[in-house]
């Protein structure tokens, strides 16, 4: 059995994948299962190794990647190799991990006893990874684990099959031993029962998830069941707070990037822009004539700065938001028709406050919201009046009064004249409350992918009570 996955603009197949069953998830755990050890027993430098490898027949595939997320999820040519790189350098920060994971010897109080912290694999980990960014979560799920010795299973989305699909390939070639690193590709319908299937499999023993926070929140029940820790990566709605004494022009061109890189489909987007009253109105100037020139196209033809959004779905979604917004008294600065169903202009709201859905909701497209705030205290507050905690930002000339703010934030992330949006391989990322728990990235990558054990060695008799 097959599915298929249609162009966003054009409505053709952009890919077919086999649409596996959860009767199929039995044998793909026990496969991995039985690689593994062998996998976890090579030294760090073979499985740097390959590793290095990987990344290299990653970047080998570039053409195929640009036009299976064209065709995929309607992404720019430019978002397509952003992704690209960023994911190579994942694999090759994790190759670069693997001499690194290592143990300390703890002073023990009992004569003549070693004791070590000693980190081992955990076996198989499942890895889910989302759509929007696919070639950097994809990895994202996979490198780490690998490199701490795990077996991996990447569960693909069903909306991007083929840019999953290709990872896998690539990994394929690096010549990891059978059944190291396996793909489950589902219909959407079957979602939930293969995701299950594989949650419920003995031999998978964490699980790392990245998407939504509704689906974020099943996967964990389920896992609870059975007691597995899983890694969660969740929903945002990243606050970028514009101060009185901010670079108004650096706010405003992170302010743009932050909000419209790939149409807003970021988990890190500027969803809020909380602006200090004094510059309030000079800020949403600049800000509505920046945006304004930022035009939406045809991805294909590679003209414009925007591409399209995933689905109809998303452009209803975000007009929805956008409607309760101007009903309840904000004003939209720019925006425009959509065309093709799926070629979405970017719009800004100004006088957005947290009686409106825009305020809350995330909104996963080409919208942002401007919400004006009495003072830096006042900013701060409506930038912590959210479930959600992924990144944030914040602008001003005075760097200690940067980071002052930035350590009130309730966030994973948050950059002091920098926009939202943000990754590099080796820093922890990761969110808080409704945006997940758990980090990726670095040393924390080891710790969230190794079981930590304690081993002693006793050197001397023994003196026992009994
Ligand atoms: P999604 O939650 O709909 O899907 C993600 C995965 O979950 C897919 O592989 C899908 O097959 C699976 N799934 C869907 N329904 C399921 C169910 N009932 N049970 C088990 N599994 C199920 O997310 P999406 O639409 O692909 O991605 C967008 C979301 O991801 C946004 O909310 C975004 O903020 C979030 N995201 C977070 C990060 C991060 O690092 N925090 C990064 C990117 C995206």
């Amino acid at each position: 059995m097959e599915f298929n996955r249609l162009n966003p603009i054009t409505g053709a197949i952009a890919s077919t994948a086999v649409a596996m069953q959860p009767a199929d998830m039995p044998a793909i755990a026990a496969r991995a299962a039985a690689a593994q050890g062998a996998w976890g027993a090579m030294g760090p430098n073979a499985r740097r190794a390959i590793l290095t490898k990987a990344a290299a027949s990653l970047e080998a595939r570039k053409d195929d990647f640009v036009a299976a997320m064209m065709g995929e999820i309607g992404a720019t040519a430019g978002w397509a190799l952003f992704n690209l790189g960023l994911a190579a350098s994942m694999v090759r920060e994790a190759a670069a991990l693997t001499t690194q994971i290592s143990g300390e010897v703890i002073p023990s109080d009992k004569p003549g006893c070693l004791a070590m912290a000693q980190r081992e694999p955990v076996g198989v980990i499942l890895g889910i990874a989302p759509w929007n960014a696919p070639i950097i979560l994809g990895v994202r799920a996979i490198a780490v684990p690998l490199a701490c010795g795990n077996a991996v299973i990447l569960k693909a989305s069903e909306t991007c099959p083929r840019t999953h699909a290709l990872i896998i390939e690539a990994f394929a070639e690096a010549g990891f031993p059978e059944g190291v690193v396996q793909v489950v590709t589902n219909a959407p319908a079957d979602a939930a029962a293969v995701v299950g299937a594989l949650i419920d499999a003995p031999e998978v023993r964490r699980i790392n998830f990245t998407g939504s926070t509704a689906v974020g929140r099943i996967i964990a029940m389920r896992a609870a069941q059975h007691l597995k820790p899983c890694l969660l990566e969740l929903g945002g709605k990243a606050p970028l707070i514009v101060l009185e004494d901010a670079d108004l022009d650096e706010a405003v061109k992170a302010a743009a990037f932050g909000a419209f890189m790939n149409q807003g489909q970021i988990c890190m987007s500027t969803e809020r822009i909380i602006v200090v009253e004094a510059v309030a109105d000079a800020f949403a100037e600049k800000f509505r004539a920046k945006v304004a020139g930022m035009a939406v196209g045809d991805p294909r033809e590679g003209k414009t700065p925007l591409g399209a959004v995933v689905d109809a779905r998303t452009v209803a979604h975000c007009q929805a938001l956008v409607a309760d917004a101007l009903t309840h008294g904000a004003q939209l600065l720019t925006g425009g028709d959509t065309t093709d169903n799926v070629l979405m202009p970017a719009h800004v709201v100004d006088g957005v406050t947290p009686a409106m859905k825009l305020f809350r909701d995330e909104s996963f497209g080409p919208v942002v919201g401007i919400v004006r705030a009495r003072d830096e205290a006042q900013a701060i507050a409506l930038a912590n009046d959210s479930e959600y905690g992924l990144s944030a930002a914040v602008f001003t000339r005075d760097i200690a009064r940067g980071l002052g703010v930035a350590r009130q934030i309730r966030s994973g992330i948050c950059h002091v004249n920098g926009p939202t949006v943000h990754d590099e391989a080796q820093m922890p990322f990761g969110g808080v409350g409704a945006s997940g728990y758990g980090r990726f990235g670095g040393k924390a990558g080891i710790d969230s992918f190794t079981e930590l054990r304690w081993i002693t060695v006793e050197t001397q008799p023994g003196h026992f009570p009994i």
